[in-house]
């Protein structure tokens, strides 16, 4: 098997000691041999999000400004930071691309895709959350995003570009309700800890287990 971990990571980034490759895991790759740092590179991996947020059945679209794909509507999204707290993510993104306060409901759908040598730069993982309309009116930057609004299934059938994703996961979301998904756990019978997003499907009486 073609070891996917690139040749040319050769620093460590939190000590900087040249890296040495190191079997961990059922395979070779780049560690750090100093003693008290224990750094391996796994790889990169990182989170994207995106938010369906419906009002009166529309779901929110943005029109993409930039490549790749440029001038495709899409789901407002991002990348989550390391940092922050996923349902913020998500609402922070929603904000930024389209100037609309919405809140996590649940998540409908995710999508896992490879990385290194079999896939894109990094491995990732792609949550669709449905969110609460909360207020606000799209506005964009005409830059980034070059077009925003609400748009019926029947509309999005008359436009150009409409990611086929997006629209899946808005189908998705016009078909379930708020009791079907992943939803946040919040109490219940299991705990969860700080920095901890909990996501799970809901149970009738979670007390009884
Ligand atoms: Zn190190």
């Amino acid at each position: 098997m073609v070891n996917p971990l690139p040749e040319n990571i050769k620093y460590c980034p939190r000590c900087a000691n040249s890296l040495v490759w190191k079997m961990d895991g059922g395979r070779e790759r780049p560690a750090c041999p100093t003693p008290d740092c224990k750094f391996i590179f796994f790889g990169e991996s990182s989170i994207g999000c995106a938010g369906v947020v419906l009002r009166d059945n529309k779901a929110l679209l943005v029109q993409r400004g930039w490549e790749p794909f440029s001038g495709t509507w899409q789901l407002p999204g991002g990348y989550v930071e390391q940092d922050e707290v996923i349902t913020e993510g998500v609402a922070r993104e929603v904000m930024e691309e389209a100037g609309v306060e919405a809140e996590v409901n649940r998540a409908v759908a995710f999508r896992h895709s490879l990385g290194g040598t079999a896939g894109g730069p990094s491995a990732n993982v792609y949550i669709v959350f449905a969110l609460d309309y909360v207020s606000g009116e799209p506005i964009w930057d005409g830059d980034e995003i070059a077009n925003a609004g609400f748009f019926s299934l029947e509309e999005m059938g008359q436009m150009e570009g409409v990611q086929g994703l997006s629209r899946w996961a808005i189908e998705l979301t016009l078909n379930s309700n708020d009791s079907q998904g992943l939803r946040l756990q919040q109490g219940g019978s299991m705990a969860t800890r700080p920095g901890w997003s909990l996501f799970g499907i809901d149970m009738p009486d979670p007390d009884r287990l």
